[in-house]
Protein backbone atom coordinates (compact mmCIF):
# COMPACT_ATOMS: atom_id res chain seq x y z
CA UNK A 1 0.00 0.00 0.00
CA UNK A 2 1.37 3.61 -0.71
CA UNK A 3 2.77 5.22 2.17
CA UNK A 4 0.41 7.64 3.62
CA UNK A 5 2.43 11.23 2.70
CA UNK A 6 2.52 13.50 6.15
CA UNK A 7 2.06 17.08 4.43
CA UNK A 8 3.68 20.16 6.70
CA UNK A 9 1.92 22.13 4.01
CA UNK A 10 -1.42 21.00 5.18
CA UNK A 11 -1.04 20.58 8.94
CA UNK A 12 0.51 23.65 8.75
CA UNK A 13 -2.25 25.20 7.25
CA UNK A 14 -5.12 23.81 9.94
CA UNK A 15 -3.19 25.08 12.31
CA UNK A 16 -2.87 28.36 11.26
CA UNK A 17 -6.72 28.90 11.06
CA UNK A 18 -6.33 28.32 15.04
CA UNK A 19 -4.76 31.34 15.14
CA UNK A 20 -7.00 34.30 14.16
CA UNK A 21 -9.13 34.19 17.38
CA UNK A 22 -6.25 34.19 19.54
CA UNK A 23 -4.41 37.34 17.28
CA UNK A 24 -7.95 38.93 18.17
CA UNK A 25 -7.85 38.48 21.94
CA UNK A 26 -4.18 40.12 22.11
CA UNK A 27 -5.22 43.13 19.66
CA UNK A 28 -8.10 43.87 21.73
CA UNK A 29 -6.39 43.34 25.60
CA UNK A 30 -3.12 45.17 24.37
CA UNK A 31 -4.41 47.57 21.71
CA UNK A 32 -1.64 46.03 19.46
CA UNK A 33 -1.08 42.05 17.59
CA UNK A 34 1.58 40.09 18.34
CA UNK A 35 4.93 41.46 17.47
CA UNK A 36 8.20 39.16 16.13
CA UNK A 37 11.25 41.06 15.41
CA UNK A 38 13.58 39.16 13.25
CA UNK A 39 17.55 40.41 13.28
CA UNK A 40 19.51 39.66 10.18
CA UNK A 41 23.35 39.88 10.38
CA UNK A 42 25.20 39.60 7.06
CA UNK A 43 23.72 38.69 3.42
CA UNK A 44 23.44 34.50 3.82
CA UNK A 45 21.19 34.06 0.47
CA UNK A 46 19.72 31.31 2.17
CA UNK A 47 19.01 33.18 5.54
CA UNK A 48 17.23 36.39 3.61
CA UNK A 49 15.13 33.73 2.31
CA UNK A 50 14.36 32.20 5.32
CA UNK A 51 13.51 35.27 7.18
CA UNK A 52 11.47 36.69 4.02
CA UNK A 53 9.15 33.92 4.52
CA UNK A 54 8.84 33.94 8.44
CA UNK A 55 8.27 38.16 7.71
CA UNK A 56 5.40 36.91 5.23
CA UNK A 57 3.88 34.88 7.35
CA UNK A 58 3.08 37.20 10.04
CA UNK A 59 1.72 39.51 7.79
CA UNK A 60 -0.35 36.65 6.47
CA UNK A 61 -1.40 35.82 10.15
CA UNK A 62 -2.09 39.53 11.75
CA UNK A 63 0.85 39.21 13.19
CA UNK A 64 3.27 42.71 13.44
CA UNK A 65 6.81 42.25 11.97
CA UNK A 66 10.13 43.77 11.58
CA UNK A 67 13.21 42.79 9.93
CA UNK A 68 16.59 44.43 11.39
CA UNK A 69 19.20 43.96 8.95
CA UNK A 70 22.83 44.90 10.09
CA UNK A 71 26.14 44.61 8.30
CA UNK A 72 28.03 41.50 7.87
CA UNK A 73 31.08 43.37 10.14
CA UNK A 74 28.80 44.03 13.10
CA UNK A 75 30.20 43.72 16.15
CA UNK A 76 29.41 41.78 19.20
CA UNK A 77 28.91 44.65 21.36
CA UNK A 78 26.50 45.90 18.50
CA UNK A 79 24.44 42.86 18.53
CA UNK A 80 24.06 43.00 22.11
CA UNK A 81 23.03 46.69 22.39
CA UNK A 82 20.43 45.86 19.50
CA UNK A 83 18.72 42.81 21.25
CA UNK A 84 18.90 44.56 24.51
CA UNK A 85 16.99 47.27 22.53
CA UNK A 86 14.15 45.18 20.89
CA UNK A 87 13.75 43.50 24.86
CA UNK A 88 12.48 46.72 25.60
CA UNK A 89 10.73 47.27 22.79
CA UNK A 90 6.55 46.77 23.55
CA UNK A 91 5.68 46.09 20.00
CA UNK A 92 7.94 42.97 20.18
CA UNK A 93 6.36 39.63 21.35
CA UNK A 94 9.30 37.50 20.25
CA UNK A 95 13.15 37.74 18.76
CA UNK A 96 14.61 35.83 16.61
CA UNK A 97 18.17 36.15 15.33
CA UNK A 98 18.76 34.37 12.39
CA UNK A 99 21.90 32.12 12.22
CA UNK A 100 24.41 31.72 11.32
CA UNK A 101 26.38 34.70 12.74
CA UNK A 102 29.52 35.95 11.17
CA UNK A 103 32.50 34.48 12.90
CA UNK A 104 33.15 37.73 15.51
CA UNK A 105 29.99 36.51 17.08
CA UNK A 106 29.69 34.60 20.30
CA UNK A 107 26.09 32.91 19.42
CA UNK A 108 25.77 31.90 22.24
CA UNK A 109 26.32 35.20 24.27
CA UNK A 110 23.18 36.35 21.89
CA UNK A 111 20.97 33.64 22.64
CA UNK A 112 21.85 34.34 26.12
CA UNK A 113 20.47 38.40 25.59
CA UNK A 114 17.53 37.12 24.80
CA UNK A 115 14.80 37.90 27.34
CA UNK A 116 13.85 34.49 28.14
CA UNK A 117 10.15 35.89 27.69
CA UNK A 118 10.66 36.39 23.94
CA UNK A 119 12.92 33.82 23.02
CA UNK A 120 10.55 32.20 20.89
CA UNK A 121 12.99 30.29 18.91
CA UNK A 122 13.70 28.63 22.29
CA UNK A 123 17.53 29.00 22.08
CA UNK A 124 18.48 30.64 25.55
CA UNK A 125 19.86 28.21 27.68
CA UNK A 126 17.73 29.22 30.40
CA UNK A 127 14.94 28.05 27.77
CA UNK A 128 16.66 24.97 26.88
CA UNK A 129 17.56 24.07 30.27
CA UNK A 130 13.24 24.21 31.47
CA UNK A 131 12.68 21.84 28.15
CA UNK A 132 15.17 19.44 29.35
CA UNK A 133 13.52 19.57 32.77
CA UNK A 134 9.74 19.42 30.71
CA UNK A 135 9.06 22.82 31.97
CA UNK A 136 6.91 25.21 30.72
CA UNK A 137 8.36 27.36 27.64
CA UNK A 138 8.56 27.93 24.18
CA UNK A 139 9.34 25.01 22.58
CA UNK A 140 12.13 25.05 19.84
CA UNK A 141 10.37 25.53 16.76
CA UNK A 142 11.39 22.93 14.02
CA UNK A 143 11.12 19.90 16.71
CA UNK A 144 8.27 20.88 17.55
CA UNK A 145 6.76 21.34 14.09
CA UNK A 146 8.17 17.28 14.02
CA UNK A 147 5.85 16.43 17.14
CA UNK A 148 2.89 18.66 15.85
CA UNK A 149 2.93 16.33 12.20
CA UNK A 150 3.59 13.12 14.13
CA UNK A 151 0.33 13.60 16.68
CA UNK A 152 -1.61 15.48 13.98
CA UNK A 153 -1.30 13.03 11.06
CA UNK A 154 -2.41 10.14 13.70
CA UNK A 155 0.87 8.97 14.88
CA UNK A 156 1.54 10.09 18.07
CA UNK A 157 4.92 9.20 19.60
CA UNK A 158 3.55 8.20 22.97
CA UNK A 159 4.50 4.47 23.97
CA UNK A 160 6.88 4.21 20.08
CA UNK A 161 10.67 3.60 20.25
CA UNK A 162 11.81 6.79 17.96
CA UNK A 163 15.09 6.93 16.73
CA UNK A 164 16.38 10.75 16.14
CA UNK A 165 19.33 10.41 13.68
CA UNK A 166 21.03 13.76 14.48
CA UNK A 167 21.74 15.64 17.46
CA UNK A 168 22.61 19.31 16.47
CA UNK A 169 21.26 21.78 19.20
CA UNK A 170 18.87 22.79 16.85
CA UNK A 171 16.61 19.94 15.93
CA UNK A 172 18.70 16.49 17.20
CA UNK A 173 18.85 17.21 20.87
CA UNK A 174 15.93 19.23 21.24
CA UNK A 175 13.81 17.21 19.58
CA UNK A 176 14.97 14.30 21.89
CA UNK A 177 14.21 16.25 24.91
CA UNK A 178 10.82 16.87 23.94
CA UNK A 179 10.23 13.44 23.19
CA UNK A 180 11.36 11.82 26.46
CA UNK A 181 9.21 13.90 28.57
CA UNK A 182 5.90 12.53 30.08
CA UNK A 183 3.91 14.17 28.47
CA UNK A 184 1.01 14.38 25.87
CA UNK A 185 2.22 13.65 22.41
CA UNK A 186 5.65 12.67 23.94
CA UNK A 187 6.28 9.64 26.41
CA UNK A 188 8.06 7.87 23.81
CA UNK A 189 11.22 6.23 24.03
CA UNK A 190 13.99 7.76 22.37
CA UNK A 191 17.04 6.84 20.74
CA UNK A 192 19.50 9.32 19.41
CA UNK A 193 21.99 8.26 16.64
CA UNK A 194 24.76 10.77 15.50
CA UNK A 195 28.33 10.77 14.26
CA UNK A 196 29.32 8.45 16.93
CA UNK A 197 27.23 5.17 16.35
CA UNK A 198 28.66 2.44 14.68
CA UNK A 199 25.69 1.15 13.23
CA UNK A 200 22.67 3.73 12.89
CA UNK A 201 21.00 1.08 10.45
CA UNK A 202 20.36 -1.14 13.44
CA UNK A 203 18.99 1.19 15.15
CA UNK A 204 16.44 2.90 12.99
CA UNK A 205 15.88 -0.86 11.27
CA UNK A 206 14.13 -1.38 15.43
CA UNK A 207 12.24 2.29 15.30
CA UNK A 208 8.26 2.81 14.90
CA UNK A 209 9.09 6.04 13.90
CA UNK A 210 12.46 7.47 12.85
CA UNK A 211 13.26 11.29 12.15
CA UNK A 212 16.33 12.32 9.96
CA UNK A 213 17.73 15.70 10.79
CA UNK A 214 21.46 14.71 9.50
CA UNK A 215 21.61 17.43 6.71
CA UNK A 216 23.32 14.46 4.35
CA UNK A 217 21.77 13.40 1.37
CA UNK A 218 20.71 9.39 1.40
CA UNK A 219 21.26 9.64 5.66
CA UNK A 220 18.38 7.25 5.60
CA UNK A 221 17.80 4.25 2.96
CA UNK A 222 15.48 1.25 2.09
CA UNK A 223 17.43 -1.12 3.75
CA UNK A 224 17.72 0.76 7.18
CA UNK A 225 13.92 0.65 7.71
CA UNK A 226 11.35 -1.92 8.61
CA UNK A 227 8.06 -2.32 7.07
CA UNK A 228 5.61 0.04 8.00
CA UNK A 229 8.00 2.51 9.30
CA UNK A 230 6.35 6.13 10.17
CA UNK A 231 9.05 8.66 8.94
CA UNK A 232 9.89 12.80 9.05
CA UNK A 233 12.37 14.21 6.80
CA UNK A 234 13.58 17.19 8.43
CA UNK A 235 16.66 17.57 5.81
CA UNK A 236 16.94 20.28 3.20
CA UNK A 237 19.59 19.67 0.78
CA UNK A 238 19.89 21.85 -2.91
CA UNK A 239 20.83 19.93 -5.50
CA UNK A 240 21.53 20.15 -8.95
CA UNK A 241 18.89 19.30 -11.54
CA UNK A 242 18.99 20.66 -15.38
CA UNK A 243 15.23 19.53 -15.40
CA UNK A 244 14.28 21.75 -12.72
CA UNK A 245 13.52 25.40 -14.00
CA UNK A 246 16.11 27.14 -11.90
CA UNK A 247 18.58 24.11 -12.41
CA UNK A 248 18.23 22.97 -9.14
CA UNK A 249 15.96 21.31 -6.63
CA UNK A 250 15.73 20.44 -2.82
CA UNK A 251 15.48 17.20 -1.23
CA UNK A 252 15.85 15.80 2.36
CA UNK A 253 18.01 13.63 4.05
CA UNK A 254 15.92 10.42 3.40
CA UNK A 255 15.90 8.76 0.00
CA UNK A 256 11.76 9.54 -0.42
CA UNK A 257 11.39 6.82 -3.62
CA UNK A 258 13.29 3.93 -1.60
CA UNK A 259 11.93 4.83 1.87
CA UNK A 260 8.08 5.55 1.12
CA UNK A 261 8.14 2.43 -0.38
CA UNK A 262 8.25 0.62 2.78
CA UNK A 263 7.15 2.94 5.20
CA UNK A 264 3.52 3.44 5.99
CA UNK A 265 3.98 6.99 6.65
CA UNK A 266 6.04 9.74 5.49
CA UNK A 267 7.23 13.36 5.39
CA UNK A 268 7.95 15.12 2.08
CA UNK A 269 10.59 17.62 1.29
CA UNK A 270 9.75 20.07 0.15
CA UNK A 271 6.68 20.61 1.76
CA UNK A 272 7.40 18.77 5.47
CA UNK A 273 8.50 20.08 8.37
CA UNK A 274 9.64 23.57 6.40
CA UNK A 275 6.51 25.04 6.77
CA UNK A 276 5.61 23.87 10.31
CA UNK A 277 9.04 25.47 11.56
CA UNK A 278 7.44 28.96 10.64
CA UNK A 279 4.03 27.67 11.77
CA UNK A 280 5.59 27.13 15.26
CA UNK A 281 7.52 30.36 15.52
CA UNK A 282 3.76 32.00 14.53
CA UNK A 283 2.17 30.25 17.75
CA UNK A 284 5.17 31.00 19.97
CA UNK A 285 4.88 34.34 19.50
CA UNK A 286 1.18 34.36 19.75
CA UNK A 287 1.90 32.82 23.28
CA UNK A 288 4.30 35.27 24.16
CA UNK A 289 1.88 37.97 23.40
CA UNK A 290 -1.06 36.43 25.21
CA UNK A 291 1.71 35.55 28.32
CA UNK A 292 2.37 39.06 28.35
CA UNK A 293 -1.16 40.37 28.28
CA UNK A 294 -2.55 37.93 31.34
CA UNK A 295 -4.47 35.89 28.26
CA UNK A 296 -1.75 32.49 29.41
CA UNK A 297 -3.28 29.42 28.89
P1 LIG B 1 23.75 20.08 11.82
O1 LIG B 1 24.71 19.93 10.69
O2 LIG B 1 23.97 21.13 12.85
O3 LIG B 1 23.65 18.70 12.59
C1 LIG B 1 23.56 17.48 11.92
C2 LIG B 1 23.66 16.36 12.92
O4 LIG B 1 23.54 15.13 12.24
C3 LIG B 1 24.96 16.30 13.68
O5 LIG B 1 24.62 16.17 15.04
C4 LIG B 1 25.68 15.06 13.20
O6 LIG B 1 26.26 14.33 14.29
C5 LIG B 1 24.58 14.23 12.61
N1 LIG B 1 24.97 13.55 11.40
C6 LIG B 1 25.60 14.04 10.31
N2 LIG B 1 25.73 13.10 9.36
C7 LIG B 1 25.19 11.98 9.85
C8 LIG B 1 25.00 10.68 9.35
N3 LIG B 1 25.42 10.34 8.12
N4 LIG B 1 24.38 9.79 10.13
C9 LIG B 1 23.95 10.14 11.37
N5 LIG B 1 24.08 11.35 11.89
C10 LIG B 1 24.70 12.25 11.15
O7 LIG B 1 22.32 20.23 11.14
P2 LIG B 1 20.89 20.70 11.74
O8 LIG B 1 20.89 22.16 11.97
O9 LIG B 1 20.45 19.79 12.82
O10 LIG B 1 20.00 20.42 10.44
C11 LIG B 1 19.85 19.12 9.93
C12 LIG B 1 19.15 19.21 8.62
O11 LIG B 1 17.86 19.74 8.83
C13 LIG B 1 19.80 20.14 7.60
O12 LIG B 1 19.59 19.61 6.30
C14 LIG B 1 19.05 21.43 7.76
O13 LIG B 1 19.05 22.22 6.58
C15 LIG B 1 17.68 20.91 8.07
N6 LIG B 1 16.84 21.82 8.85
C16 LIG B 1 15.59 21.99 8.43
C17 LIG B 1 14.72 22.80 9.14
C18 LIG B 1 13.32 22.97 8.66
O14 LIG B 1 12.65 23.88 9.06
N7 LIG B 1 12.84 22.06 7.83
C19 LIG B 1 15.16 23.46 10.28
C20 LIG B 1 16.46 23.24 10.73
C21 LIG B 1 17.29 22.40 10.00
Amino acid sequence: MAAQIISGTEISGQMRRELPPRVAAVQARLGRPPGLAAVLVGKDPASEVYVRNKGKACEENGLFHETLTLPESTSQSALLAKVAELNGDPRFHGILVQSPLPRQIDARAVYEAISPTKDVDCFNPYNVGKLALGEETFAPCTPKGVVEMLVRSGHSPEGKHVVVVGRSNIVGKPLVNLLVQKQKGANATVTCCHTGTPDIARHTRAADIVVVAAGRINALTADMVREGVVVIDVGINRIEDPKAPKGTRLVGDVDFAGVSAKASAISPVPGGVGPMTITMLLFNTVRAAELESGLGR
